[in-house]
């Protein structure tokens, strides 16, 4: 999957995508996420990418044409006609597990990131097919919100996880649960004994204590989610 980043600060996209688990997605060829400088647009020779709002008031509005031809630079080098054009915004809807699944199946999007006060209006009506937001608090720009959704639907993927790092039972991904406790060496930690069940061999009654625990502790740290259910 292809994820184009129209951002002032590419070397923040660039360096946390390249450890760890993404880095090796990308090594595999199973993700490409292309950071797109903004200011490789800019309207002048002085790099100008944003202006003061008009109508007065406090910060600096980023200018739709650098944007906008961003925009149509990622499109050009685009394998799909139309990808989905993202923009990460505290007034979208708020990203989910199932939004991030659903985009695990896209072949490509693009991501417009906004910085000071945010985008000129013009661009996001122009260019933008949903607004995203990563929760309700306001980021000083939009690119963690962007890493947190490469990682979120990156991870999705066939092929990104390995066989150990599964996310099968993982929190949201089955019937709305958190996902169990989890425990390894040593048996003991400070006077903490790991549940004599997990050291049964059992695996059919580890199972059930697991699916218990996972219902457990989805009422009590997030009973919203079974009301949503
Ligand atoms: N003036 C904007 C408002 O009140 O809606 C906030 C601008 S914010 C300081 C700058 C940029 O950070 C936004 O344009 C957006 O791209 C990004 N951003 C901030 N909070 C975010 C969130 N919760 N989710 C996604 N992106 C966010």
């Amino acid at each position: 999957m292809i994820f184009h980043v129209l951002t002032l600060f590419p070397e923040m996209i660039r360096d946390a995508a390249s450890h760890s688990i993404l880095g090796r997605a990308a090594k595999a060829g199973l993700i490409d996420v292309r950071a797109i400088n903004i200011r490789d647009f800019a309207i002048n020779k002085h790099g100008q990418v944003d202006d003061a709002p008009y109508g007065g008031g406090a910060g600096m509005v980023m200018m739709a044409p650098p944007i906008y031809d961003a925009y149509v630079h990622a499109k050009k080098n685009a394998a799909i006609e139309n990808p989905r054009v993202i923009f990460l915004s505290p007034q979208g809807s708020v990203l989910t597990q199932a939004k991030a699944q659903q985009l695990s199946a896209e072949k490509e999007i693009i991501l417009v990131c906004g910085h000071y006060e945010g985008p000129d209006e013009r661009i996001i009506e122009e260019i933008v097919t949903e607004e995203i937001s990563v929760g309700d608090y306001v980021l000083t720009g939009g690119e963690p919100a962007a890493l947190v959704l490469i990682d979120a639907v990156s991870r999705l993927i066939p092929g990104v996880l390995g066989k150990d790092e599964s996310h099968q039972n993982e929190s949201f991904s089955h019937e709305n649960l958190l996902e169990h406790p989890h425990y390894t060496r040593p048996p003991v930690f400070r006077g903490r004994e790991v549940p004599e069940i997990l050291l049964s061999g059992h695996h059919g009654k580890i199972e059930e204590w697991r699916r218990e625990k996972s219902v457990e502790r989805t009422k009590t740290k997030r009973p919203d989610l079974r009301r949503a259910d």
